[in-house]
């Protein structure tokens, strides 16, 4: 029987650590990586079935643009041989402005690849030196003239909202020289201050500050405006698209659909099971094997409406039928009278969605349906 999934790869090298960076991601192990290409294709090679469609692919990292485009060839051809991708599936790969070469981009192009997801983040070079990426906004234009030069059409650009030192009027001058580069898709995240990195240890000692919460919200407010303005539609929290560009692989995910996951520390489901590889790159070239959980159909309906609630659309209740075999109305019915009560989700048109306000306040929503 044919099982229709998603397909996430994870490639954990960088040229140098992000000040906010949590991810599993290593700078300066260039050496490590044809034997972890090497693993990866073993991977891919062991997990694939005949049964297996894959609708949309995901290259993410780290950053996929660092490796050398010889070792992408070698994991990209495992990957086209050992899995029978639609005709119309979705294939992106994240790309950072500082590593993006001609070389690379056909590669991709070559296999198949038809989305690029760059990380842009500011258009201000001193914020992007407090963050540590390694670009400036000249190498964002440079990467985006050669994705088009080299057949790339649809281009998702991530912003950042919510930086120490940041204004709404740097968040607008961001958004007008993004715009420009015509992203058919922009990702505005706010910043994620994460335990153990270098920018939470300046944060606390007082060296950043955070801009005030009023502050964020106006950014993110531009961000809504300026990108409604530009014919972007915003479909989940920090996700805005034009029309038939949102993010395939990102909305499966956020529908709870079945997924593969490949690399350090990536993670994927099927059924009624979860698994994630070593988070450590260096377990994961050794072999060690993933770690595996079973989902119990309480989590896997809460995960349902986790997920769903961060999208626009909300969760379908048809679909949530599908899914569990209950009514969603039945699971949540009391629990769910008060965020209705006070404004903050709705149940219309066969669906189950947060209101603007309810965005704002997704976490109180979730305890109470906890
Ligand atoms: S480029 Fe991305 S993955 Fe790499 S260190 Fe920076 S934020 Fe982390």
């Amino acid at each position: 029987m044919t099982r229709t999934l998603g397909l996430y790869l994870h490639i954990p090298f960088c040229k140098s650590k992000c000040a906010y960076c949590d991810f599993a991601s290593w700078p300066g192990r260039e050496r490590d990586m044809p034997a972890y290409a090497k693993r990866l294709q073993n991977e891919l090679h062991m997990e694939s079935s005949p049964d297996f469609l894959i609708d949309t692919v995901y290259i993410g990292g780290g950053t996929p643009s660092v490796l050398p485009p010889s070792l992408m060839a070698r994991i990209l051809d495992a990957l086209r041989r050992d899995y029978r991708l639609a005709p119309d599936a979705e294939f992106s790969c994240e790309c950072n402005p500082g590593t993006v070469t001609r070389e690379f981009l056909s590669v991709l192009k070559e296999y198949g690849c038809n989305r690029l997801s760059m990380g842009a983040q500011a258009a201000q070079t001193p914020l992007l030196r407090m963050l540590g990426r390694i670009h400036v906004w000249e190498d964002v234009i440079r990467s985006a003239e050669l994705a088009r030069e080299t057949g790339f059409n649809n281009l998702n650009l991530d912003l950042m909202l919510g930086l120490p030192g940041q204004t709404e009027k740097d968040v607008a001058e961001t958004l007008k020289k993004a715009l420009a580069l015509s992203p058919t898709h922009l990702s505005c995240y706010g910043l994620i201050v994460e335990e153990g990195t270098p920018m939470q240890r300046r944060i606390a000692s007082g060296e950043w500050r955070l801009p005030e919460d009023e502050t964020e919200r106006a950014e993110y407010e531009t961000c809504r405006e300026v990108l409604a303005a530009n014919g972007f539609e915003q479909y989940e929290i920090s996700n805005f698209a034009l029309p038939g560009f949102a993010c395939r692989h990102n909305v499966h995910c956020w529908q709870r659909k079945e997924y593969l996951g490949f690399g350090c520390a990536a993670c994927g489901f099927l059924g009624n099971e979860r698994w994630q590889n070593p988070p450590r790159l260096d377990d994961y070239l050794a072999g060690k094997e993933p770690e595996i959980t079973q989902i119990g159909p309480e989590e896997a309906m809460f995960e349902s409406v986790m997920l769903g609630l961060r999208m626009t659309e909300g969760v379908s209740l048809e679909a949530f039928f599908q899914m569990h075999g209950k009514r969603l109305e039945d699971v949540y019915g009391a629990r769910l009278q008060k965020p209705l009560r006070e404004g903050l989700a709705v149940l219309e048109n066969g669906s189950l969605r947060l209101t603007r306000r309810g965005m704002d306040m997704q976490n109180r929503v979730l305890v109470e349906l906890l």
